[in-house]
């Protein structure tokens, strides 16, 4: 049986002599783990499509029940990307994350395009990071059935809250003030802006996604918030998020 479907690789192991196991977003079939036989050696006419954050056209054949790489045409290696250490390190932290978000058998639409959307972004435009880690983490929790509420205050009704608070355990948004009434458990704050963007993100057109703009401040809150929210209701770490805050974090001068 074979199959042709673009695809995003997430993860790249390498295995036995000259082969990779990859895990791939698919087009059609979602995540699919499969195996590139042959892909490390130098003329290998696979090698190119067969790495961590290549874009390509994969065409497949299943033998014994293990899907393998037959052929690879027209990829995206997102150049840009590659050559900046921090983007390289942000990029390898969201194809962590879409791999967790991902189901095997189960086409997702939504995650592959805000993926690719994201890593478009980082290659070419010259959005800050954090603006498009905090787009990606949002959204694409939002697209795995963890979106926040945020409409309004969840105790007092208010639709600008005071003091705008998001309750990292329940996803609901609230006032400062309101805080006691809610349950247990940790709040991030945003600013309004913060919020408006949050928002944005949350609601506004897939393509658009990071056409927003913050201060610095407002960036920082929503950013630790979105990474926040995304550890807490997925109950994990992700190895690739501490080394991205290892390399980016800028100490404070005294
Ligand atoms: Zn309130």
């Amino acid at each position: 049986m074979h199959l042709t479907t673009n695809a995003l690789v997430l993860r790249e192991v390498n295995y036995k002599e000259s082969d990779k196991i990859l895990t791939l977003l698919t087009e059609t079939e979602g995540k699919l783990t499969v195996s590139a036989r042959g892909c490390r050696k130098k003329d290998s006419p696979i090698s190119s499509a067969c790495q961590l954050l290549a874009w390509g056209e994969f065409t497949l054949y299943e033998f014994k029940e293990m899907w393998s790489v037959k052929e690879t045409a027209s990829e995206r290696l997102f150049d840009g990307v590659r050559s900046d250490l921090d983007k390289l390190a942000l990029s390898s932290y969201m194809a962590e994350v879409a791999e967790a978000l991902a189901e095997e058998g189960q086409a997702e639409p939504g995650l592959l395009s805000v993926t690719l959307n994201c890593l478009h972004a980082l290659d070419r435009l010259n959005y800050p990071l954090a603006q498009v880690k905090a787009a990606f983490e949002w959204r694409s929790m939002a697209l795995a059935g963890y979106e926040p509420q945020i409409q309004r205050c969840e105790v007092c009704g208010r639709e600008q809250p005071q003091e705008p608070h998001v309750h990292l355990g329940e996803g609901l948004l609230h006032c400062a003030p309101c805080r006691d009434r809610l349950g247990k458990g940790v709040s991030m704050p945003l600013t309004p802006s913060a919020l408006a963007a949050l928002r944005h993100i949350t609601w506004g057109p897939r393509k658009r996604l990071l056409s927003f703009r913050l201060d610095g401040e407002g960036l920082q809150k929503l950013s630790d918030a979105s990474e926040a929210y995304l550890m807490t209701r997925l109950e994990r770490g992700f190895r690739t998020l501490d080394f991205y805050k290892k390399i980016t974090y800028k100490p404070l001068l005294h």
